[in-house]
């Protein structure tokens, strides 16, 4: 008969917890080990932003210790938070990447304290009500990642098209999947398909849509990743946002 190695009580002792700005619920979680990064490692040629998201579900519920964890419930923004944290008791805190500058195109390394970044509470978790033209009302709804599980589907991320099609696709659906009702004077459409609120989303005017994306991008909150820096060739102001996924755990 083997004994157990005497190690083993002493790994899986590394925990540390978080308090997740929407929900409230605190999450007690591990930091990422080197047999989860061999695994993400395979998903290292994957090219569909669905399975890339999907690779970083499994990360972190592999990383999450709280009892009936799930991450589906997680409002997205949420999720973003925790993987941040679970990024930071990983590989610390400063997090180093790349950007182009928008005028010059010269790139450059930045470097950022993740400790450093603010963070915005969200002022109720309620569905957020567009009022459109031709008495059309949008209920947009706090996105929970089960809701992008079920709607945001690989095959929307065909391996053929253009990153500009895939930029495009993305919009689009991140914006449907938001739509939670649509009201109309005929009365209220409750459990739309993904299909049928594509439908809506690309036949709306422009200028409606843009009301519609203004109040999405309102309902954002956690970590406030915008980032400005100075060009160090052409001094440019540059705006961008923090690009997380990039060396994320590398
Ligand atoms: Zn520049």
């Amino acid at each position: 008969m083997s004994e157990k190695p005497k190690f083993l009580q002493h790994v899986n002792v590394y925990d540390f917890t978080c308090e997740l700005p929407g929900s409230k619920q605190t999450v007690q979680f591990k930091p990422v080990t080197t047999g989860q990064i061999k695994k993400l490692l395979s998903y290292e040629n994957e090219t569909n932003y669905v399975v890339q998201e999907q690779a970083l579900d499994d990360l972190i519920s592999s990383s999450v210790l709280s009892d009936g964890f799930d991450i589906g419930e997680l409002f997205i923004y949420d999720r973003l938070f925790l993987l941040l944290e679970i990024r930071k008791k990983t590989k610390g805190e400063i997090l180093e990447f790349q950007l182009n500058c928008d005028k010059c195109n010269s790139q450059s390394l930045q470097r950022v304290n993740l400790d450093s970044l603010e963070i915005v509470e969200p002022e109720n978790l309620d569905n957020v009500i567009v009022e459109l033209s031709n008495d059309i009302k949008v209920h947009l709804r706090h996105m929970k990642r089960k809701h992008q599980q079920q709607e945001m589907l690989p095959r929307f991320f065909p391996k053929n098209a253009t990153d500009r099609q895939l930029g495009y696709m993305f919009q689009v659906l991140f914006h449907a999947c938001a739509i939670d009702k649509i009201e109309t004077p005929s009365g209220i459409d409750e459990e739309l398909s993904i299909k049928d609120k594509i439908y809506f989303v690309e036949e709306i005017p422009m200028h409606e849509m843009e009301k519609i994306q203004k109040s999405v991008d309102s309902m954002g909150f956690g970590w406030k990743l915008e980032y400005g820096y100075d060009c160090i060739h052409c001094k440019h102001e540059n705006k961008d946002m923090i690009p997380i996924q990039q060396n994320f755990f590398g």
